[in-house]
């Protein structure tokens, strides 16, 4: 058995920043990290991003997050299994047992799958630096891509695939690409760059099944049609990886609960990131599966392991970049709320607020408006005092 003063389970981007943060209040007390991933820490969000626009984006310059420096010890490919709260120890799968003092649970999240279809060499869920060397590979030798889901992640692989000279068919249920975020011709003018790029789509459909043979995969959709491929990518998002959590009785709701000193309901274990719900001190209580949290809300974790007792304060922004577009964002982007558009210029520069059904701003979306997320915040945290016909002009490029 190997002991730790902290230990961290999972090893993605939050254990690289809690790690770091435990560094800034602690030289020397070890630290653990167990991780199913085989790789170190790395930047997730390059894996739909610059490693398929940026041919100088190297892995181990700009991705490969050298959370080694911390002096962190790695049991990497390796799968906790349980936390005993009593003994204040871990088991992995293999039957390893790890002590801690502080516990970190920074497990994010699995993604959802595909019916009919298993994760394989040609099923992706695409969540891992492993999922993306394969895609590379396929997408190298000019493989036929379906991506199935167009929230932003699939939204992003499908332009970096394409743009690399691979055939991409994006199914989704939406009828227009990015119509559950941006108002309707904003959605128009972000689809037809795909259109443009020649990705062949296939909207307003689902999959209903799926099979996996020698060489390729074929989809079935909900109005029969079929869609035939040599790999698929299922980009349907992520179930928070609660299932250790709540084996161990800690509590539970969309994410593990944890108060604003990300701290559960055991003193000795805290959560971060993708799978903790935590209380904003803007939005109220929520879950947020963005790097900008997963870094922050890390760093926070990993100063509070190491008894800084400080709050988490910070409401994150979200980031995505598709073809020559790109937005920041803060709070809820979504259609299903009401949106007051102020355009520099019409689907091209702008700002969108999206508003409840008391006409309270929930979320802003900077479309190519850059450094403007304290300005959102502000209106975000100023709400109550905001009328509708007060946002035009607030924010401006
Ligand atoms: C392809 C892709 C692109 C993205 N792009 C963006 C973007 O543009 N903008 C943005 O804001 N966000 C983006 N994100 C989201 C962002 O990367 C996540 O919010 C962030 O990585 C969350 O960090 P985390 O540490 O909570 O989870 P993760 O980084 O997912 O790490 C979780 C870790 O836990 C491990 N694990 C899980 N269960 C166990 C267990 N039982 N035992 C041991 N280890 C376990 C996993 O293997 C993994 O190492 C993207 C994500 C992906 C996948």
């Amino acid at each position: 058995m190997t002991d730790f003063r902290y230990l961290i389970v999972g090893g993605g981007m939050v254990a690289d920043a809690a790690a770091r943060g435990v560094r800034e209040l602690d030289a020397d007390g070890s630290i653990g990290i167990v991780s199913e991933d085989v790789d170190r820490p790395y930047a997730r969000p390059a894996l739909s991003k610059k490693l398929w626009t940026d041919p100088d984006f190297s892995w181990d310059e700009k991705v490969d997050l050298h959370t080694e420096e911390t002096g962190a010890t790695f049991v990497l490919g390796t799968t906790v299994a349980s936390i005993d709260r009593a003994a204040k120890t871990v088991t992995t799968t293999d039957g390893q047992t790890h002590g801690y003092e502080r516990l970190l649970i920074a497990t994010g999240g699995k993604p959802r799958g595909l019916p009919g279809l298993e994760p394989s060499d040609r099923v992706l869920d695409y969540r891992s630096a492993t999922d993306y060397r394969r895609l590379r590979q396929l997408a190298d030798a000019g493989a036929h891509v379906a991506v199935v889901g167009g929230g932003y992640i699939g939204q992003e692989i499908t332009a970096g695939v394409v743009q690399n000279g691979a055939r991409v068919t994006l199914v989704d249920p939406d009828e227009v690409v990015g119509g559950r975020m941006f108002p309707d011709d904003l959605a128009r003018a972000f689809q037809q760059r795909f259109v443009d790029h020649g990705v062949e789509l296939r909207l307003g459909r689902r999959v209903t099944s799926g099979s996996e043979h020698e060489g390729g995969v074929v989809l079935t959709l909900d109005d029969g049609s079929v869609v035939e491929a040599d790999a698929v990518v299922a980009g349907l998002g992520i179930e928070p990886a609660t299932q250790l959590a709540a084996d161990a009785g800690l509590t539970v709701r969309d994410g593990i609960v944890v108060t604003s000193t990300l701290l559960t309901d055991d003193d000795s274990i805290f959560a971060a990131g993708d799978v903790a719900e935590y209380p904003d001190r803007i939005l109220g209580t929520r879950r947020v599966e963005h790097v900008d949290n997963a870094q922050q809300q890390g760093r926070q974790a990993g100063r509070n392991l190491a008894d800084a007792d400080e709050t988490y304060d910070h409401t994150p922004m979200f980031y995505s970049d598709v073809f020559d577009m790109g937005y920041e964002a803060v709070g809820r982007v979504s259609t299903s709320l009401r949106t007051v558009e102020d355009w520099q210029e019409p689907t091209v520069t702008g700002v969108v607020y999206y508003l409840d059904e008391d006409d309270l701003v929930r979320g802003v979306l900077l479309w190519n408006v850059w450094d403007k997320t304290d300005d959102a915040r502000k209106v975000l945290a100023e709400a109550h005092a905001l009328t509708p016909d007060m946002l035009p002009g607030r924010i401006t490029p």
